[in-house]
């Protein structure tokens, strides 16, 4: 661990700085996946942008490794480094919404359930993803997908400008005006950039939305799965629904389908007849509810301090043979809290240009999960390998195509899979803005060699 004089930082920062002598220092360092357990030489918890330019100048002049925290989700731990600086978002939630113009401003380490706290009292949401407590700054930079996806697009769609700090401790606004390159790369591109301060978001009038959990035994599940493929083809953007392999409370094995329908509920209710009438559920839990409920829904199966491994691919379609295969690998998990996530997006994020933001994925719609989460951590292999097996079965059928931030560890080639044919005009904005490599505990662009990367 290095040894670090942190007072010349000390007479300037407001917010809390954590090193390992520092009480509280071990919470700091707890993020929401117990595999990660990464020691940091200091956790500054910035109050607001002031603060972040003094962590980011101290980084460079100590030469420290440098993460950026936001929510704290990322799969692969990194919030967080060892023996650098954490520059840690998690006291910047504040959100503020222009109810006439439907604009929000984000600080950048406000979590979905607060975003969605305060655009719900407006009857607005921004479309973001599925579980209250990820990070609004990670999720964003990574595309961002969730129950609004097919009607209003993709998180970053829905971007208007960002305040972000870069390698050099300026403070640049990112939008389709100003910085117009940085702009494009913050979407979907990742934390290389610098550090997001604050986003600022369209919102759209949504209150109510008709959704819920549909269960069938295990046993159904390839015929759920087949029956929700043919369904979502012709499915209004108002819907976006997902189909998961999972166990019920008891441990039972089961397949869901969980939509979500944002136009009007009465129209819901007749477009979501034929998935209801379906089969025979065993239970069919599908009610108008709050935005922010169904926001919720899935939050119980995500809690802090399990551990977690992922693997995924994003494909063009599924056949019935990836469908085979999904549902015989599911019915191998080990772990009655792992689970295999089918996604189907298309809709409103497909209809964009592969190239207008740095997610360049946008015709392959179906998004496929192993999650793997267990308790103890002496059963890591077992449930990490059913995960790795899950996504290799299914690479006679894949695209060869990851959404970035569903990303756990993984070899720069596999990471690049994620930035695909917009990788070499990610490089030359990294380049321009971070030509040292200063922010690279994340989803790692290089930099092209410079005289500054080289000095
Ligand atoms: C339970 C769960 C559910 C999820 N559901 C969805 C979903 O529905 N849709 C979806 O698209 N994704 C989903 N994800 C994936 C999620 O988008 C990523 O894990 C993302 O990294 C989380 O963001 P965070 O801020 O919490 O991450 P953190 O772990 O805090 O940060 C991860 C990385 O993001 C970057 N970063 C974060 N904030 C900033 C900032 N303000 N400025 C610059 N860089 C920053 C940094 O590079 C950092 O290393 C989910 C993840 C989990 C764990």
């Amino acid at each position: 661990m290095t040894l670090l004089d942190v007072q010349p930082i000390r007479a300037t920062f407001q917010g809390d700085l954590f090193t390992p002598e520092t009480s509280g220092y071990d919470a700091a360092c707890r993020i929401w996946n117990a595999s990660v357990t990464k020691r940091p030489a200091l956790i500054a918890r910035c109050s607001g942008l002031v603060d972040i330019i003094a962590a980011i100048d101290f980084a460079r002049e100590n030469g420290l490794l440098t993460a950026v925290r936001g929510g704290g989700h990322n799969v692969g731990g990194r919030a967080l480094c060892d023996d650098g600086i954490v520059i840690d978002l998690s006291r910047m939630r504040a959100v503020h919404v222009d109810p006439a113009q439907r604009t929000v401003r984000v600080q950048g380490g406000a979590t979905l359930g607060d975003l969605d706290r305060e655009t719900h009292a407006f009857g607005l949401a921004v479309p973001c993803g599925i579980v209250p407590k990820t990070g609004i700054g990670g999720l964003t930079l990574g595309g961002g997908v969730g129950w609004l996806v097919r009607k209003y697009g993709m998180t970053i769609d829905n971007l208007l400008s960002c305040q972000i700090v870069t390698a050099d401790g300026k403070v640049l606004t990112a939008s389709p005006s100003e910085n117009e390159d940085l702009f494009w790369a913050l979407r979907g591109g990742g934390g290389n950039f610098g550090v997001v301060a604050s986003f600022e978001f369209q919102a759209h009038p949504v209150l109510t939305v008709l959704g819920g959990l549909l269960l069938y035994p295990r046993a159904a599940a390839v015929d759920v799965i087949r029956h929700f493929r043919g369904y979502m083809a012709s499915a209004p953007d108002e819907l976006t629904a997902y189909t998961a392999l999972l166990h019920g409370p008891d441990g039972a094995p089961l397949v869901g389908v969980i939509p979500c329908y944002c136009g009007e509920i009465v129209e819901g209710q007749r477009i979501l007849e034929p998935l209801r009438t379906f089969g025979n559920p065993v239970a069919d839990t599908i009610q108008a509810l709050p935005f922010p409920a169904m926001q919720a829904l899935l939050a119980p199966s995500f809690p802090d301090g399990n551990h977690n491994y992922w693997k995924s691919t994003l494909q063009r379609e599924l056949s019935d043979d990836a469908i085979d295969v999904v549902v015989e690998h599911a019915n191998r998990m080990q772990s009655p809290l792992s689970a295999v996530v089918l996604e189907y997006y298309a809709g409103a994020a497909g209809r964009v240009a592969g190239d207008a933001t740095a997610f360049p994925h946008r015709a392959l719609p179906w998004g496929i999960y192993f999650i793997a989460q267990w308790t103890d951590p002496a059963e890591t292999v077992t449930h990490r390998d059913w995960a790795r097996a899950g996504e290799e079965r299914l690479i006679p059928f894949s695209s060869n195509a990851h959404l970035l931030s569903a990303l756990d560890v993984e070899p720069e080639d596999v990471i690049c899979t994620a930035f695909g044919a917009n990788l070499a005009r990610l490089t030359a904005v990294k380049t321009q803005y971070d030509a040292t490599n200063f922010f690279r505990v994340n989803y790692n662009i290089r930099p092209a060699l410079t005289k500054a990367a080289l000095a």
